[in-house]
């Protein structure tokens, strides 16, 4: 089974107390479907069913290739490079 090389670029565990959508379009006026937050930078982003894709985008462009959802109740990850998905559990 693949295994995700990338868990030491992983500074934010824990999804931030207020999450107001996506940065990228909040700043455009855009919508999303669902919410990322980048492990990496802890920024909040929309996942690929939504129009802009900018979690997506922010990972291959910023370099931080693993978000996980944002959304309430789930926990999953996932790496886009080696496009695998799991669950990190917190201390
Ligand atoms: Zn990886
Ligand atoms: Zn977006
Ligand atoms: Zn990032």
């Amino acid at each position: 089974m693949a295994e995700c090389s990338h868990l030491d670029q992983i500074e934010f565990l824990e999804l931030p107390d207020t999450i107001e959508g996506c940065k990228d379009c909040l700043a455009v006026g855009g919508t999303w479907v669902h919410l990322r937050m980048c492990h990496t930078c802890g920024e909040i982003r929309c996942c690929d069913s939504s129009p802009g894709r900018h979690a997506t985008k922010h990972a291959a462009a910023a370099g931080h290739p693993l978000l996980r959802s944002a959304e309430p109740g789930e926990v999953w990850s996932w790496c886009t490079i080696d496009e695998i998905g799991f669950t990190l559990r917190a201390g």
